[in-house]
Formats: structure tokens, C-alpha cells, sequence
């Protein structure tokens, strides 16, 4: 079989098909490891799923940071701080995803029945009548496979090649990211004590946390298509972040050296589902099926979850002989998709909502203004509520099974 896409998805649904002895071929447009910024945050539902692959624990070698909490400010006021791990079985953890996709082809490379193309990128669905029987790569070389399955991410080229719609929610936000270097950036991982900060006021809103790899990461929400706002460079970016920060983080901004910062790099977010994600012969999965929202670290945790659902149901149907092979592996896509879809739903349901009240925040100044007045009583009954309707964002909807 041919798994098109070295991401989360791909790289989890290779190797654990590959473990099982069979034979998988995986490619990818871009190079080892060497992938754009997207995000770190593993809830304990990618944890679980990580565990569930027999990768738990996480390597010592893997860049990793367990979060202490969450801390929500409004106008420079302390709104409430939430400690991890929230009621969950482990806290929610950064993870530097290069290192995570690199140690998942790494033990994917020690199967013999497995085969990595790096640099190489699909360009075309190959068809027998209606039936998916392979990929044509860029160079114009065939890759003939009894199943493809299409992890190429949220603007997948083998959707559109196979006419698989994508219904589309309208986007909350685009991301505008920067990087805030260490050693520089020390003073400001201090002061965030392990925490996830997420900052709304009059100038904007945006969220900041520090990084698995050292340093800072932070991610400024933008409206969708709307153009960035001409700035005088990076230290015109940290006095609009400081305006709405507390004391000392405004402080510890502006003392930053500009040589210390990197970025911004636009993010354009997109959220969707399509109503079917398989045809004969073709299996979409991760963000290919249902673009995810950076919002509250969805993405990595249910591409992880659709490659354990998929590696379940195809594992067998791949094994089946002939005749009825094909017949086997297309019931095993469908039973995959109506596994996965109604916790894809929930999520962005969920995700949609949390959207939803980050609007109201960044737009209503008068209800901002209030709550941070209010912040000393009205902060614990809203970090109450906010964490009752986090649980399963964290822990997804449903219990994960142990992979064989
Ligand atoms: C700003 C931002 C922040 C985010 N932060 C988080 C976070 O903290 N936690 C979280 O869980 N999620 C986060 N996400 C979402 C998460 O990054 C994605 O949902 C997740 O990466 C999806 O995994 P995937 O394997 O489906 O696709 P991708 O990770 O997009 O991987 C797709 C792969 O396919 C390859 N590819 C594409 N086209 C082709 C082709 N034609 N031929 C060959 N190869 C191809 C690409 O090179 C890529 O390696 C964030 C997203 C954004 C936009």
C-alpha cells in the first residue's frame, strides 16, 4: 500500500501497518525532518493514542515539555490560572514535532516490509474504472498500490484529484507566528512558569508559551485575509504585545533584543470535514478528511487517533486473500471513517465554541472590561466552568485501543 504524507497521520499509519508485516510504501514532498513550524501542544488524547503505539514513555531524546497550567489575562488583569493536569491522566505536554516524526519513521525504518520517499510528491490519483490503484509522482513514475491512503494535510491535492468534497466552516482566525530566541527569551520562559498565557485586550489578542525547543513560542490571532499590520519591525510587534500584558511580562517584551525574535509567519487556518472520505481503493485521513483548528491543539492528537482506528481495520482487511480483497479493504475504510468521523464532529463542535467566546473577548471591550474588574470572584466561577467543558478536548471523546 501507498501512504502519501509524512505527517502525523502518515508517519503513525506507516508504522503501525508496517509492524504488522506488510508491505508500505510512504512519501512525502519535503525532505526528512525538515518541516514549517506548526504547532507542539499533545493533549493527554494524543497521549493516549502515543501510548497506545507503544510510545510512551516519550524518548528522553525527544524535545518535551509538560505544561503547568493555563493562565487567561484580560486587560492586563489576571482573569484565572488553571493547573494541568486538569483531571486528565497525564498533563498536557509540548513536543517538538520534528523530533516526534522523526522517531516515528526511525522505528518505522526498522521494518522490513517499509519504505520511505522523501522529497518526492504526488501529483495525480492512478484510476481503473472507478477504482483508486495507485499515485503518479511528479517525476511521472507510477506507484501501482492496492490501497492509497492520502495524509497530505488540510490543502490535499489527492481530495480534490479524487472529487472528495470538503465542506468548509468559515475560518476563526489566521496566526500570525513568532519565535522569541533563547538565550535572550530566558527572563520571559521564567516568568510563563510552565504556563500556556493567552492575552486578549484593546490592541489584539494572542497566546504564548515556552517552546519544547527552547525559548518561545507566540501566536498572534489575526482576522482571516485581513493584512498584516504594517509594523517597523519585530520591536514594533513586542510594544503592541506589551500594551495589553501584565506587569513584568510587559516589561520582559520590551527588553527584548529584536535580534531575538523571529517571524511573523502567517498561518492561514483552515477548518473542515468531508462528508465522505474514502472511494474504492482510497482512504483520506488527518487533516486531508477534516482540516483542524490550532485552537486548544486538536490536530496532531486526532491525526494520531484516525492512524490507530485505520491501522486496526486495514491491518486485517490487507491480510485478507483473494478473492474478496479489495471488497475487504473497502468495508475496512468505510468502518474507519464511521469510527472516527462522530469524534472529528464533536471536536470541532468544541473547538468552534471555544472560538466562539475568544470573538466575544476580542470584540466586546465592554464585557472585557468588565470581567477583569470583576476578576477576583468572577475568575474562579469561569476557570470552573472553562475546565468542565475542556474535558474532552483533552481526552477526546471516546477511550483509544492498545494497537496489537
Ligand atoms: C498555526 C497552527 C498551530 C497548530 N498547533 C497545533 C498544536 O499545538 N497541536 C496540535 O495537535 N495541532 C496543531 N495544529 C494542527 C496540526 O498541525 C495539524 O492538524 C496536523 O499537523 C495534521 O496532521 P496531518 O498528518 O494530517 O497533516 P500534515 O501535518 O499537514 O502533514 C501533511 C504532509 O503531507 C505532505 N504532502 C502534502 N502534499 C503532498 C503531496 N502531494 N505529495 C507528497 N507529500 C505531500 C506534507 O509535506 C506534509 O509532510 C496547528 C495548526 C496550525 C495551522
Amino acid at each position: 500500500m501507498v501512504v502519501v504524507g509524512a505527517g502525523p497521520a502518515g508517519a503513525s499509519l506507516a508504522l503501525l501497518l508496517a509492524r504488522r508485516g506488510l508491505g508500505v510504501v510512504l512519501i512525502d514532498a519535503t525532505g526528512r525532518g525538515s518541516r514549517p513550524f506548526r504547532g507542539e501542544g499533545l493533549m493527554p488524547s494524543g497521549l493516549a493514542a502515543l501510548a497506545a503505539m507503544g510510545l510512551r514513555p516519550l524518548p528522553a531524546a525527544m524535545a518535551q515539555r509538560p505544561l503547568a497550567g493555563w493562565s487567561f489575562f484580560l486587560d492586563g488583569q489576571l482573569l484565572f490560572k488553571a493547573a494541568e493536569p486538569m483531571g486528565s491522566p497525564v498533563p498536557c505536554t509540548l513536543i517538538d514535532q520534528d523530533d516526534l516524526l522523526r522517531e516515528l519513521l526511525r522505528q518505522a525504518g526498522r521494518q522490513p516490509g517499509f519504505r520511505f520517499l522523501a522529497g518526492q510528491t504526488a501529483s495525480d490519483l492512478l484510476l481503473r474504472e472507478d477504482r483508486v490503484t495507485g499515485v503518479r509522482l511528479a517525476d511521472g513514475s507510477g506507484l501501482e498500490a492496492e490501497l492509497v491512503v492520502a495524509c497530505d494535510g488540510r490543502d490535499s491535492l489527492l481530495r480534490r484529484k479524487a472529487g472528495l468534497a470538503l465542506e468548509t466552516a468559515p475560518s476563526p482566525l489566521d496566526v500570525l507566528w513568532f519565535r522569541l530566541l533563547a538565550p535572550e527569551a530566558e527572563a520571559i520562559v521564567t516568568w510563563l512558569a510552565g504556563h500556556f498565557v493567552t492575552v486578549v485586550g484593546s490592541s489584539g489578542s494572542y497566546a504564548l508559551y515556552p517552546s519544547a525547543r527552547g525559548g518561545v513560542q507566540l501566536g498572534w490571532a489575526i482576522a482571516p485575509g485581513v493584512p498584516a499590520p504594517a509594523t517597523a519591525g519585530p520591536g514594533a510587534w513586542a510594544e503592541r504585545w506589551a500594551r495589553d500584558a501584565p506587569d513584568p511580562l510587559a516589561r520582559l517584551l520590551l527588553a527584548l533584543p529584536e535580534a531575538a525574535m523571529q517571524g511573523p509567519v502567517r498561518l492561514p487556518v483552515r477548518v473542515g470535514l468531508c462528508p465522505r472520505w474514502q472511494r474504492p481503493g482510497l482512504l483520506l485521513l488527518g487533516d486531508a478528511a477534516h482540516p483542524m483548528s490550532p485552537l486548544r491543539a486538536q490536530g496532531i492528537n486526532m491525526a494520531l487517533r484516525d492512524a490507530l482506528v485505520a491501522a486496526r481495520h486495514l491491518g486485517t482487511a490487507l491480510m485478507e486473500g483473494e478473492p474478496g480483497r479489495s471488497a475487504a479493504i473497502d468495508a475496512a475504510t468505510a468502518a474507519v471513517v464511521a469510527e472516527r468521523r462522530p469524534e472529528i464532529l464533536r471536536i470541532q463542535q468544541l473547538q468552534a465554541q471555544e472560538a466562539h467566546r475568544a470573538d466575544l473577548l476580542r470584540r466586546g471591550h465592554l464585557l472585557r472590561g468588565m470581567l477583569a474588574r470583576s476578576a477576583r470572584w468572577s475568575g474562579p466561577l469561569l476557570a470552573r466552568r472553562w475546565q468542565a467543558g475542556q474535558r474532552k478536548l483533552r481526552n477526546g471523546t471516546r477511550a483509544i485501543d492498545r494497537d496489537i
